[in-house]
């Protein structure tokens, strides 16, 4: 392996999720976070949240309390079928066929060869499943909302697998190592990822979790979740409207995600953060578990909304998804080299340029805007009955405020008094003349 010069990985000295005991706080709860979402919303455990809170409270507390406290997470088939699932996931990004795409220029002057194949994964993921339910019915497909604990503790566990196996191969010499990752304290590296592109043979880890096992999984759980229901109602005619805009807005944003792959290369995630727990986890468990909360819901909480609240809801879904595509497209496009609505653009001292008109001479983040309204727009099929579908909208919202300030110190640091010049030209963080 080529050997990396010590200037190439500095020590990382600022820290950012408030250091070490933020680094391993957020490493604690959010596994705990996920498993409270199920027990604290669900018909297992009385409803969402429990109708009686005190027997709630007490079941809860002699669980965790028992010896064998953890039988009750762990689903041996389960576990078997998410590592098939996931086994799945790399045969197909290594048979599949796909276009190789460059990812941009890396600090060590060299760029990424990666294969761009997960809308294909998708549609084979999904056509066996649909395939599935037509030929062995919906009852065939209702699996991962059986297992959900199961299935929950199964992707948690090659979490910290694969979170572990990437911190102790940081270490191996020639590794180019994230700018954030980098300060020697175990607990804070671990979970920020100290290794920028680790990869097993020429399979980059973090552009497959990214994806793969995340994106795809989510879309399978929500049509579990229909399928659920359909058992329960008597067909999939009798599935209710709010399931199906659901499913309708999860699946649109992940077959647009997956079709629009290359956009991924851009982002944040891929140039910038090493793979840790917090990447890893955010894709193997979070994503797939937490982000299909309203499905779930759906599932034991079966509301009609009528065609005047999905019309507004289709509006507000509309509006954040154009934001969303056509900000993302127009950073993507540039960073490819294109800039087809002709945008200004201001140079800097660095190689690249910032756009200065368009959505990114609206406010610095119009992305996240678009992100957000999207996030809005599906929760509010689940009604006002309770605040824990609205999770996914209120921790989204926090997670894209800290974002902002992690990416804008980042571009802070890269681009010097240019970056100054352009928050001077573009003042608004995420929403244009309010924030
Ligand atoms: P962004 O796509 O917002 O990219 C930020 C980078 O863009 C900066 O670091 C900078 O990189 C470049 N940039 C900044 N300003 C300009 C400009 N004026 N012109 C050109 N380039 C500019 O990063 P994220 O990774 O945070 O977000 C990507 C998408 O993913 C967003 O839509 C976000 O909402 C979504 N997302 C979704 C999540 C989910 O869980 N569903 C989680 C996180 C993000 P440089 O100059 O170095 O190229």
């Amino acid at each position: 392996m080529a050997a990396i010069a010590d200037s190439l990985n500095p020590r990382t000295t600022e820290y950012q999720f408030f250091g070490p005991p933020g680094a391993l706080l957020v490493t604690i709860t959010s596994p705990l976070i996920a498993y409270a979402l199920y027990f604290g919303c669900s018909e297992e455990s009385g409803g969402c949240p429990p109708g009686n809170l005190a027997a709630w409270i007490s079941s809860v507390t002699s669980s965790i309390t028992r010896v064998d406290w953890w039988a009750g997470l762990w689903d041996t088939e389960a576990t078997a079928i998410y590592l098939t699932w996931h086994l799945f996931c790399v045969v197909a990004w290594a048979v599949l066929p796909g276009d190789d795409f460059q990812g941009v220029h890396m600090r060590n002057g060299q760029r990424k060869t990666y294969k761009v194949n997960g809308f294909a994964t998708f549609i084979c993921a999904t056509g066996i499943a649909v395939a599935m339910i037509v030929y062995r019915g919906v009852e065939s497909f209702t699996f991962l909302y059986r297992k959900w604990i199961g299935f929950l503790t199964a992707s948690l566990l090659l979490s910290v697998i694969q979170a572990v196996y990437v911190y102790l191969t940081s270490f191996q010499p020639g590794k180019l190592l994230s700018l954030g990752g980098n300060t020697g304290n175990p607990a804070y590296d671990f979970f920020m990822g100290r290794e920028l592109n680790p990869s097993i043979g020429s399979l980059d880890l973090k552009y497959f979790n990214e994806l793969r096992p995340s994106m795809i999984l989510w879309g399978l759980i929500d049509i579990s979740m229909v399928c659920e229901q359909a058992v329960r109602r008597g067909g999939l005619t009798k599935v209710t409207d709010s399931m199906w805009l659901v499913l309708g807005f999860h699946l649109f944003y992940i077959a647009d995600s997956l079709y629009n792959e290359t956009a991924v290369f851009t982002v944040m995630d891929i140039t910038t953060d090493g793979l840790g727990f917090m990447l890893v986890f955010g894709c193997l468990c979070w994503i797939p578990f937490v982000y299909s909360l309203q499905a779930r819901y759906l599932v034991f909480q079966q509301l009609e909304m009528g065609t005047l609240k999905v019309g507004l809801v289709l509006l507000v879904n509309g509006i954040g998804y154009y934001i969303f595509r056509t900000a993302n497209g127009e950073k993507n496009d540039f960073r490819n080299g294109k800039n087809p609505k002709n945008l200004k653009y201001m140079k800097t001292e660095r190689e690249s340029k910032l756009l200065i008109t368009g959505w990114w001479g609206r406010s610095r983040h119009p992305n996240y805007l678009g992100d957000v309204i999207m996030a809005l727009a599906w929760s509010l099929p689940t009604g006002f009955n309770t605040p824990i579908t609205y999770f996914y909208v209120i921790y989204f919202s926090i997670l894209l405020l800290h974002r902002e300030r992690r990416d804008n110190e980042h571009c802070a640091q890269k681009y010097g008094k240019d970056w100054e010049r352009y928050t001077k030209l573009v003042p608004y963080r995420i929403v244009p003349y309010i924030y």
